[in-house]
């Protein structure tokens, strides 16, 4: 896409956009200068962030088989970034073929690239919503006229709530999924932990994510995860670095190390 295509889309180059610079972290192509810029910067600080998010979407991968195993058909992804590979459709339509999976992302081109991805496939929509307004995005139109709240569903919440700073926001943002949901139904959660980094590399970690259209990234340990997921019975493992949550062979389970002084991204999934 060039600037010229972006802007005439209300896509804003200029602005580095968190869902670009995830995209820029995987090795996509969906991304601008300013993007760039600002993932390096973030790279120079947390080396390891390239091989964390590609971590993040295998733990994405693992939960929503995981659910979709269980006999779950529809899943809300919330946040769900620009399409990579092994979107959630993908995995869940591995094992339900017809399971339905709404996608839902604040920025635009996330929007624009997901409906020209989807745009052939019956079981899936993309929906522009902010998660921030929680009680307005549960009864959108498009959103409850395609999910049926009565059965089970999953909703994901994957590296996208650690750009919600406010407490009180996420804490409602839980609830309101939460209230929405009936027995049987997930809630897969991961979210940035920056462990116990100095003053330092904490300010300069936030240096490059101010500058972006989320304004900031906030750090959750485990037991406010968990407190999150109040109401909620959380599955095992309990709140992990996402690449211990349920590895896909034993062999991977062997050499899984849990060290939660250093940053990282924590996965958890809460069953109704
Ligand atoms: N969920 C995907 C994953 O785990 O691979 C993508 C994560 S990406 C780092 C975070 C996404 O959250 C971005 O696409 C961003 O636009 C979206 N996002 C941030 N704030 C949001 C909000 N208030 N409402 C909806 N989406 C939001």
């Amino acid at each position: 896409m060039t600037n010229h295509d972006a802007v005439s889309e209300g896509i804003d180059p200029s602005t580095p956009s968190v869902a670009r610079m995830y995209d820029y972290y995987l090795g996509g192509k969906d991304n601008f200068a300013s993007d760039r810029e600002a993932a390096e910067q973030f790279i120079q600080v947390l080396p390891g962030i390239r091989q964390m998010v590609r971590e993040n979407r295998a733990f994405l991968s693992r939960s929503v088989e995981f659910v979709a195993r269980q006999g779950v058909d529809q899943f809300l992804d919330i946040g769900s970034g620009l399409p990579t590979r092994e979107n959630v459709h993908e995995v869940a339509h591995r094992v339900t073929p017809e399971a339905r999976v709404v996608y839902v992302d604040i920025d635009p081109i996330v929007l624009s690239h997901g409906r020209a991805l989807l745009e052939d496939n019956p079981h899936t929509s993309v929906v522009q919503a902010d998660m921030r307004e929680p009680e307005l995005l549960l009864t959108h139109p498009e959103i409850d006229g395609v999910v049926d709240f009565t059965r089970p569903v999953a909703v994901l919440l994957t590296a996208m709530l650690h750009f919600v700073p406010d407490e009180a926001v996420v804490t409602r943002i839980l609830t309101a999924i939460r209230e929405r949901l009936v027995p049987g139904s997930h809630v897969i959660v991961s979210h940035a932990f920056e462990g116990d980094v100095s003053a330092e590399v904490h300010e300069a970690g936030q240096r490059p994510y101010r500058l972006t259209n989320a304004g900031g990234l906030t750090s959750r340990g485990p037991e406010r995860l968990a407190e999150l997921m109040e109401g909620l019975e959380i599955l095992e493992p309990g709140v992990v670095p996402v690449h211990a949550w349920r590895p896909a062979s034993p062999e991977d389970g062997e050499d899984v190390v849990i060290d939660l002084t250093a940053p990282g991204i924590l996965g958890l999934v809460g069953r109704r």
